[in-house]
């Protein structure tokens, strides 16, 4: 029996595929959670496809099962390989965020769909699978941090990524903004943090990331992590809201631990868009301030923008640039705002007759896909590329990267390639 697992990648992101890609993307933990969850001698063979870097081909050999993992912006890749696979013969089993969403959906182009979290369901469907018993929908949420697999890392390509492991503490995040996508699949469960602890010490890396969504969201849990992980002298990022950068004690203990640079979704710098989608911290007048906070300790710090809320005006929108100078941020990343399907947002936009197309190809930050409140949408996606060449001269790449208090921190050859990175994607 014969088995491939792939996480199917958006076409538009083969920009991602540069030379420099590998300045910009991680190996992949799905495919490596994934392929930990199969049971040991199940399968003679197991292969692994990461579509971000790895070209998937139907021809090549033929297998029984064929496991797809996907989001929206993939969901068209998904479903052509569903057809593919199962005009040759193959079982097709799909999941992921779209799937969790859209059940039905994807129940149309495959044979079964497994929505919300894989560690229980995964496992189930395949003993079904086996004995010949395969339901077309499997879920199951009742997953706890002892479900959690040890990630098969090394059967995944790491082939034109960063060498650094993608580690999870706590896949969850008890906030509630209107357009995320990560609630319709986890629930916060923090991994006791002996497990995550000793999963570091297998790793025997030197840098790390956190895929944690808001690895501070629970501080006490955060606090009893980061002073165990204190000892291992290891560098980490990872993401964190803004209300981080208001509490001295919580960052000088991230910065002992190795914390060298979060991701921040700041989002907007008008603070009525930031209310009016639910962030819990919602002063765009504090960002300055948080940020030279963050960096009294050492800490450099990504800021993520998205563009299109309905109380942005256009005015603001292309001053993100200048505004990104002055908050002095080390990074900067730039999205349209997607109401993806499974989140408040693409309900109410649904509701309001907002939804401009379900080519789900465009889902992936770079479109516009509902109608804006106060702009064209051509005009929002001409801003939108205006800011990401505006933000990424080769002057503000290099006053971002040296003017960085992160910079001898250990941080700098990450800064200094993932904005060369950016540049790039920039100016596409
Ligand atoms: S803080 Fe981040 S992870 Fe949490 S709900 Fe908001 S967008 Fe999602």
């Amino acid at each position: 029996m014969r088995l491939l697992i792939v996480q199917a990648w958006n076409r538009d992101e083969t920009a991602y595929r540069s030379r420099f890609s590998s300045l910009l993307s991680y190996p992949s933990l799905t495919l490596a959670v994934l392929y930990a969850l199969v049971p040991a001698g199940m399968f003679e063979t197991i292969d692994v496809i990461d579509e971000n870097s790895q070209h998937v081909d139907y021809d090549r050999v033929h297998y029984d099962l064929v496991l797809i993992s996907f989001e929206t912006s993939s969901a068209i890749s998904a479903y052509r390989h569903c057809e593919e696979f199962r005009k040759r013969g193959s079982y097709v089993a799909v999941g992921g965020y779209h799937a969790t969403a859209l059940p039905e959906e994807a129940g149309q182009y495959c044979d079964t769909v497994i929505s919300g979290p894989a560690e229980k369901a995964l496992p189930v469907f395949l003993q079904d699978w086996i004995s010949g018993h395969a339901k077309p929908f499997y879920r199951d949420t009742t997953v706890c941090p002892a479900d959690y697999p040890v990630p098969a890392r090394d059967k995944v390509t790491k082939r034109g990524k960063l060498k650094i492991p993608a580690v999870i503490a706590d896949r969850g995040c008890m906030n509630a903004c209107k357009y995320c996508s990560m609630r319709t699949m986890w629930k916060s469960n923090p991994r006791p943090v002996a497990d995550v602890i000793a999963e570091l010490k297998s790793l025997k890396a030197r840098h790390y990331v956190f895929y944690d969504p808001n690895f501070f969201g629970k501080r006490e849990y955060a606090i009893e992590l980061m002073r165990a992980m204190e000892p291992l002298h290891i560098l980490w990022a990872s993401d964190a809201t803004a209300d981080f950068g208001c509490d001295h004690e919580l960052m000088d203990i991230a910065y002992r631990s190795g914390c060298r640079g979060v991701v921040i979704g700041l989002e907007s710098i008008n603070s009525q868009s930031l209310s009016g989608v639910h962030k819990r911290f919602h002063n765009a007048d504090k960002y300055e301030e948080i940020i030279r906070n963050i960096h009294s300790h050492h800490i450099g710090v990504n800021g993520c923008f998205v563009l299109g809320f309905d109380d942005d005006t256009e005015e603001e929108l292309r001053s993100l640039p200048e505004r990104v100078d002055r908050l002095g941020l080390d990074l900067c990343k730039f999205a349209i705002l997607t109401p993806y399907p499974g989140t408040k947002l693409y309900d109410e936009m649904e509701q309001d007759g907002r939804i401009l197309t379900k080519n789900w190809d465009l889902y992936n930050q770079h479109h516009v896909v509902y109608q804006p409140a106060h702009i064209a949408p051509e005009r929002l996606h001409s801003v939108y590329r205006e800011v990401w060449k505006n933000a990424y001269r080769w002057g503000r790449v290099s006053r971002r990267v040296f003017g960085s208090p992160a910079l001898f921190h250990g941080a700098g050859g990450f800064l200094l390639g993932a904005n060369i990175g950016f540049h790039f994607i920039g100016i596409r």
